[in-house]
């Protein structure tokens, strides 16, 4: 299927896609897919007031009814499911099996929301004083504007927005500048379960705006605005966290991240090759969770790279739409740019690179061959997230000292080890271990399900995303204390007679 036919296949008019200055290039082959409208930074407060207005309305729904529309919205993204991922392969450049993966992850964080639409639970709390009743209990926030990068266009969206819906709060969305048709095939699966769910939903529970920083920061400056989501750099969120800060809204920042693996001598090697290879080269090493650091154990050093060599001299690299490729191509020559620099860095430290020259791929786009490099130490390159495939080896000879190389970086995204010892297992998970929003064993960095909260410490941002109890983030806490006595204690025995 051609790029055009894909996109009217997943419901997109060629008023649509064509006429307008936002110019829309898909990685596979660098070609022009659309020019599309942007929003004017002068209609953004008509947005902002359209789902102010919204939220009136939305807040009055009951939790489960509302439930009821993501539930809608799940069965819409089950019936696109093949139109929505085959439009992320051609805008992000993911391999098909991981374009369909992400739609995936929106239906199961549907399927999570729609039943926490019924356990939005506060708490009854012990009074200290006779005849009193105290409780809290959660309220919808207020519209939740969600910023989103290029490298998962619609998944990180649907984990604020499922639970941003069942919590009572309209959603604004502004995806990636690079990624800006997921968003609109993604309005339009939305619009189909609000035209199901009937008159109880407001107009603009979803509205998608489309621009680049200037309307992300619409979004980010307004009061109007009381939930601010931004997931992306780490550069970004320097800039937008102080600011929605300043105007005391709240932040929930997914950054960048620098994952590393440790390796110790007791771990299985062929399931610990497997989990390296998925978790440094898949997305050609675009996710925020890819692999970027392997610590492993001076023993098993150069066994391990061996096998690793010969798994990086197997890997299809290619078109991402044809079966049995492994690795698509870069986002864009600003990516290649960035790891050669990377690269040259590295070896400049006195870092041995293998791999991480161009690759044949498809005419017009970025493809590279990912990049192993062999670390003397964790050098400052080390320590810097580079947004493609390259995985620096360095070796260690305690667990205490492998520890304090995870964690011995700016960013604190995931991180996982390879062991069959409990207690290293133990040590990596406990409070002396892992400082990372997310520590594993016996499984990559990457691919992490909706059940838990997603998100990462230091400079990756704080923000915690999709399930267990995020959901909070979306919602304001009331505390009440009922007095069904006929007298007026207060608290704390004070006496205050009148
Ligand atoms: P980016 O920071 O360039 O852009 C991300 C989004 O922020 C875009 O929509 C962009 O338009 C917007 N933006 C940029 N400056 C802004 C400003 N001043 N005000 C408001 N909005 C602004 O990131 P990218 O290149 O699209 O994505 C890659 C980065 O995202 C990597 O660092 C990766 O680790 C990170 N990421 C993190 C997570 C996570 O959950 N932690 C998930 C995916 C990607």
């Amino acid at each position: 299927m051609n790029h055009h036919d894909a996109l009217t296949a997943a419901g997109l008019t060629d008023a649509e896609i064509t006429g307008g200055t936002l110019s829309v290039r898909s990685p596979i082959d660098g070609a022009e897919v659309a020019k599309i409208h942007e929003t004017p930074a002068d209609k953004m407060p008509e947005v902002i007031e359209r789902a102010q207005k919204a939220f009136k309305q939305w807040r009055t729904v009951p939790a489960p009814q509302r439930g009821e529309l993501v539930r809608l919205l799940g069965e819409e993204l089950r019936n696109a499911k093949e139109e929505l991922g085959a439009i992320v392969t051609l805008e992000a450049g993911k391999i098909t099996s991981e374009g369909l993966g992400e739609v995936q992850e929106m239906i199961d964080i549907c399927d999570f929301a729609v039943g926490l639409s019924r356990q939005l639970y506060g708490l009854t709390i012990a009074s200290e004083r006779p005849g009193h009743r105290m409780s809290e209990t959660w309220h919808p926030m207020g519209p939740c504007g969600v910023i989103t990068a290029f490298n998962f266009p619609v998944a990180p969206w649907s984990w604020n927005a499922a639970l941003a819906l069942v919590c009572g709060d309209p959603v604004i969305w502004k995806p990636s500048e690079k990624t800006p048709l997921t968003a609109l095939v993604t309005q339009r699966i939305f619009d189909r379960a609000l035209a199901r769910f009937g008159a109880d939903a407001p107009a603009d529970l979803l509205q998608v705006v489309i621009g680049g920083a200037d309307i992300g920061e619409a979004l980010v400056n307004s009061r109007d605005v009381p939930v601010l989501s931004a997931t992306g750099s780490t550069r970004m969120g320097a800039i937008v966290g102080p600011k929605v800060q300043a105007r005391f809204g709240r932040p929930i920042m997914e950054l960048g991240g620098n994952n590393a693996m440790i390796v110790a001598p007791s771990a299985d090697l062929d399931m610990a090759v497997r989990a390296i290879v998925f978790s440094a080269v898949g997305t050609a090493g675009q996710r925020c969770t890819s692999l970027r650091r392997l610590i492993v154990h001076h023993s098993i050093r150069e066994e391990l790279t061996e096998k690793l060599k010969q798994a990086y001299a197997s890997l299809t690299i290619g078109d991402p739409r044809t079966e049995g490729t492994l690795v698509g191509p870069l986002i864009d020559e600003t990516a290649r740019k960035e790891m050669a620099s990377a690269l040259k860095s590295a070896e400049a430290e006195g870092g041995t690179v293998h791999g991480g020259g161009d690759a044949k791929g498809v005419e017009g786009g970025v493809y590279v061959s990912p990049a192993l490099v062999e670390m003397p130490r964790q050098t400052e390159t080390v320590q810097t997230e580079t947004f493609a495939p390259i995985l620096y080896v360095m070796g260690y000879d305690t667990l205490e000292e492998a520890i304090e190389l995870q964690n011995d970086v700016p960013q604190g995204l995931s991180s996982c080890i390879f062991t069959l010892n409990v207690r290293e297992a133990e040590t990596f998970l406990s409070a002396v271990g892992s400082d990372c929003g997310i520590a594993n064993v016996n499984i990559g960095p990457s691919g992490a399900e909706i059940g838990g909260a997603f998100g990462g410490e230091k400079e990756t941002g704080g923000g915690r995303e999709s399930g267990s109890d995020a959901w909070k983030g979306y919602m304001r806490r009331q505390t009440s204390t009922v007095n069904y006595s006929s007298e007026l204690p207060l608290a704390q025995g004070v006496k205050f007679d009148i």
